[in-house]
């Protein structure tokens, strides 16, 4: 009986990759070459000396012939083949048994200084005798095909280089030809070879037992489906960079079993239109083939930001408009409990379009946000743990020191305090060596080779002893741990601080922030009566603080309980501004007034602790760095009842 059964498709890596082959772009020109007539250049050239004294007076030639005005070919008579003068130039040529002519050529000046020389060496001969002449025009096809085939052959290699070149950018999956530029650049992982499990991710309790359901659909959906329920089709994970959303994909993955795409949004969009879609569907075609298994999309912002938004200003979004649409599409197409599931992650869930998160394409949304201490000190246990560590190291200490850090960041810590200790051949990694890789990790490494003119270093000493002194003493400011003069990445000095972890901030606590970041300023201008341009950094923070005051948190009195802040993100792309020129006036005034005020108060507060700000300065000229016991020492306890002194 014969064996109907169907074979099944070749997967992605068995299917024969159709490869543009060089050689048609090297056939033509082989072609050419070979057929161009070689041959007529084996005639022999003489001169008219030449011509006149061995044919001409001879009378041996039958005819000429004027070739583009340029030279003349010269005919032997056929009778005169067995001469022993021109026997050598009848020679068989190629596939002829005699060699027809012509025999010579000879370059010329002009055809009438040629005609009038033939006229006088013909002197004398019987008009029988005289040699016929005739004009004709060549053309070269050779050059000419060439001139015409060159550019277009020019054009293909380079069009097709071009291709390939930004197919084999997008990744590896795609790349390599024209034929696969349609083709998905995700990168799969196979069951076997996704080795990292919810052990590998700490803290996150709550993102890990919504996704240990996924891990429960994909290992056994029929619990699920035997009482009708519907396996979830999308998730998507949101939060602030590294912290763990591509992690935690892998983690079902690797729990699961089960092989995992990975690709980033920003691989779907290409310059030529069409490609994005194509790659979706294919995408989805080979998850298709080896289900149950994730499609993992990191950054699906960059295909999935609301439709319209922006066009305006971008212009090119139909290409991204006809991507998402695709997915959405896809989305819908497979089947409810087919065992592809997509998990999607991105840094602004506000920013996506409302058709991709309604039920039935990504309707399960896991929000991740930064690690506080108790989950701090779990991710350092995570990434301790190939670390070779002397009994110095406390994680509680680590993790109360990393306050705002993502997981991503403490990863990068732990890492950088390994090749610190390696720097200075210590067999283990000590604390002060995670000490300085946080300081760096905060604030770049020291520059200590900057070359610092004395009355430079005073001017920095100073300013952050007015940070120091001012932080020091409002006790809203978030506790200060160390001052330092040594230059670190880009800035001239720097004050540490230990935010401490708040959901709320009240109005007095960003003044008493304007006050501290305003200090450094106020302290130049005191001691020296003029000011510097190290105050930029501050500047900036103070300006865009003191605008979130007024415009956002509704702080200012004038603005009143009014917030043009747009958790939708439609304003960041729209030229108009959401109120009007008027308010836009008063929220100008109200931002530099508030400055300022801040700042007259800040001077005010130094003027009164003068002595202090110079203790600090003097301290750190002699130190370099200060740590929070010097200034205890210096300026006591710091203030801790209600506000103690007016910033
Ligand atoms: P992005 O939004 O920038 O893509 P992400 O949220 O996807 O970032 P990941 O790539 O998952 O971040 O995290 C980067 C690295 O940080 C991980 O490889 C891991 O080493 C570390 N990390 C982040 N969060 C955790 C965690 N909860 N437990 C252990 N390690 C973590």
């Amino acid at each position: 009986m014969k064996n109907n059964k169907a074979k099944p498709p070749p997967s992605q890596e068995d299917r024969p990759v159709k490869r543009f082959n060089l050689v048609w772009l090297y056939l033509p020109i082989i072609v050419l070459f070979l057929f161009y007539p070689w041959s007529g250049s084996s005639i022999k050239e003489i001169t008219w000396q030449q011509f006149e004294k061995d044919i001409l007076s001879r009378k041996a030639a039958e005819k000429l012939v004027v070739v583009n005005n340029e030279k003349v070919e010269v005919y032997i008579k056929k009778s005169l083949a067995n001469d022993k003068a021109f026997k050598d130039v009848f020679k068989p040529g190629f596939g002829s048994e005699i060699n027809a002519g012509p025999h010579y050529f000879f370059s010329i000046g002009s055809v009438e200084t040629f005609d009038r020389e033939l006229d006088d060496a013909e002197k004398g001969f019987s008009v029988n005798d005289k040699i016929p002449v005739t004009y004709t025009k060549e053309t070269n096809w050779f050059l000419n095909s060439i001139g015409w085939l060159l550019p277009i052959v020019l054009i293909f290699a380079f069009w097709y280089y071009t291709l390939r070149g930004s197919a084999g950018m997008a990744g590896a999956g795609g790349g390599g030809s024209i034929f696969n530029f349609g083709k998905t650049t995700a990168t799969l992982i196979g069951k076997e070879n996704s080795n990292i499990t919810f052990n590998d991710v700490a803290g996150l309790e709550e993102a890990q037992m919504e996704v240990r359901e996924i891990v429960d659909f994909l290992k056994s959906p029929d619990t699920y489906t035997k009482l009708g329920a519907k396996i979830p089709k999308g998730v998507i994970l949101v939060g602030p960079p590294g912290t763990g959303k591509t992690l935690l994909a892998k983690a079902v993955a690797g729990e699961a079993r089960v092989p995992f795409f990975s690709i980033s949004g920003s691989e779907f969009v290409e310059m030529f239109v069409g490609v994005g879609a194509s790659r979706v569907r294919d995408l989805f075609k080979r998850a298709k083939e080896k289900a149950p298994c994730i499609i993992f999309i990191d950054e699906i912002d960059a295909i999935g930001r609301s439709r319209g938004k922006g066009a305006f200003l971008t212009g090119a979004n139909d290409e991204r408009e006809s991507t998402l649409n695709q997915l959405l599409t896809e989305m819908d197409g497979f089947g409810t409990n087919n065992g592809v599931i997509v998990l999607a992650a991105s840094n602004r869930a506000d920013m996506l379009d409302p058709a991709l998160l309604r039920p039935g394409r990504f309707d399960r949304h896991i929000y991740l946000e930064l690690p506080n201490t108790t989950e701090r000190e779990a991710i350092f246990k995570v990434h301790l743990r190939p670390l070779v560590m002397d009994e110095t190291v406390d994680v509680h200490f680590l993790a109360s020191q990393t306050p705002g850090f993502s997981g991503a960041d403490i990863a990068n810590i732990c890492n950088e305090s390994a090749l610190i200790a390696a720097r200075k051949k210590e067999d283990k990694i000590g604390k002060q060596d995670f000490t300085d890789a946080i300081d760096r990790v905060v604030a770049g490494s020291e520059k200590k080779s900057k070359i610092i003119l004395p009355e430079e270093k005073k001017i920095i000493a100073y300013h952050e002893a007015g940070h120091a002194v001012v932080s020091w003493l409002l006790k809203n400011v978030d506790p200060i741990i160390k001052v330092s003069i040594i230059p670190r990445g880009k800035s001239l000095g720097a004050a540490w601080y230990l935010p401490e972890e708040k959901q709320l901030m009240r109005k007095q606590a960003f003044t008493e922030n304007l006050s501290a970041a305003l200090g450094g300023r106020a302290a130049e201008e005191i001691m020296f009566g003029e000011v510097s341009t190290g105050a930029l950094d501050d500047l900036e923070k103070v300006t865009k603080e003191a605008y979130t005051m007024v415009a956002y948190y509704g702080f200012n009195e004038k603005i009143g309980n009014t917030s043009y802040y747009d958790s939708t993100g439609e304003h960041d792309m729209s030229i108009q501004k959401p109120f009007s020129e008027e308010t836009g006036k008063m929220i100008d005034e109200e931002v530099r007034k508030l400055v300022s005020d801040v700042y007259f108060n800040t001077k005010e507060l130094l003027e009164q602790n003068k002595g202090y700000l110079q203790k600090v300065a003097e301290l750190l000229l002699k130190k370099e760095v200060v740590y929070k016991e010097d200034l205890e020492a210096i300026l006591g306890k710091r203030p801790t009842g209600e506000k103690s002194v007016k910033a």
